[in-house]
């Protein structure tokens, strides 16, 4: 069953991890997944770093979450220096891994660089290119921008940016972190009407950290603080164990003012630590109710 399947016909729900730098043992990954597989995700998704960076343990993770036969495993795939020949060769390895699902992604560009420094611009080139290549071999998910992508001059571009990613042949789309739910249904609204009517899948990114807060919002995404967030960031600006409780409070709160707002997906940014994940699964409650 693929995941576009599944939202069909409800929720999905899934958690995204990343891998261990290539020194460093697989086995504390593999205890995690284990305590994240507890919750049934219908996928985990597996990141890579910038520049294409530890693409050799993205592979590893992605085989061990699908030869556990828990979840179906998403790798990320970016375009960052890859040719046409190399994606064809990757791609074919994932296929014979058994997997199947694939966040096709431009990739952030590493600092100094003007392009992709590959064969392909834009992830609607590498879409494309999966859809002519493989068929529907796989189900490609898109990353979109509720608060538009950090590098596009305007909102109505970056939107019709997506619309050209939807018509090349993706089947969803994955958001990037929104911290303001009220701004996501505004973008909702916008991209539906310029005729970007694939499922949405939510980016959730748990409060834990103030500094790694702040500076995945404004440095790396451009993403707007709001209020209520803000408040908490200085009630306890130097104060790490209070900041972690309230932000914790703050993360259970928008996943229940995103489910309110109807969505197709669910899909935390484990960030590896499933420990917090696994409280604030807990606090929700939404496993259990998803599950009935
Ligand atoms: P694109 O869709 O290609 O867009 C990139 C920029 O180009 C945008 O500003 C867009 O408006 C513009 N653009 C698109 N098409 C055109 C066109 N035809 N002409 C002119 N401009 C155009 N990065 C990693 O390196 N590794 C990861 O594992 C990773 N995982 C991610 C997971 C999620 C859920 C998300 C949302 C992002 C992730 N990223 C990751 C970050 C992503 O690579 C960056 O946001 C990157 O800068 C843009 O990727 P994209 O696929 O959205 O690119």
């Amino acid at each position: 069953m693929s995941i576009v399947d599944i939202m069909k016909e409800r929720m999905s729900f899934s958690f995204e991890v990343f891998p261990p730098k290539p020194e460093q043992p697989m086995e504390p990954l593999l205890d995690t997944l284990s305590h994240l597989y507890e919750f049934q995700p219908d996928f985990i998704s597996c990141t890579y770093g910038a520049g294409g960076t530890n693409v050799g343990r993205n592979v590893e993770v992605c085989k061990a979450i699908q030869d556990s036969g828990k979840s179906i495993a998403v790798t990320h795939f970016t375009c960052i220096g890859n040719t046409r020949e190399g994606v064809k060769e990757q791609l074919d390895h994932y296929l014979e891994l058994g997997v199947n699902h694939i966040l096709a992604l431009r990739g952030d560009l590493p600092a100094g660089w003007e392009g992709t420094r590959g064969d392909f611009h834009y992830a609607s080139d590498l879409v494309s290119y999966i859809r002519e290549e493989f068929g529907d071999k796989f189900t490609i998910a898109m990353a979109g921008d509720p608060e538009k992508h950090i590098q596009c001059p305007t909102e109505e571009e970056d939107i019709a940016h997506l619309k050209i990613k939807q018509d090349a042949g993706a089947d969803y789309m994955m958001t990037q972190l929104c911290f303001d739910v009220k701004a996501f249904e505004v973008w909702r609204d916008k991209i539906q009407k310029a005729g970007v009517h694939l499922p949405i899948d939510i980016g959730l990114m748990p409060v834990l950290n103030k500094d790694a807060t702040i500076r995945m919002a404004l440095s790396m995404n451009g993403c707007s603080i709001p209020k209520e967030l803000a408040r908490i960031i200085s009630k306890y600006y130097d104060d790490p164990e209070g900041f972690r409780k309230a932000g914790m409070e703050y993360t259970v709160n928008q996943i229940f003012e995103y489910m309110n707002a109807g969505i197709d997906g669910l899909h935390i940014y484990a960030l590896n630590k499933w420990e917090a994940v696994t409280d604030i699964i807990n606090m929700a409650g939404i496993r259990t109710q998803h599950k009935n």
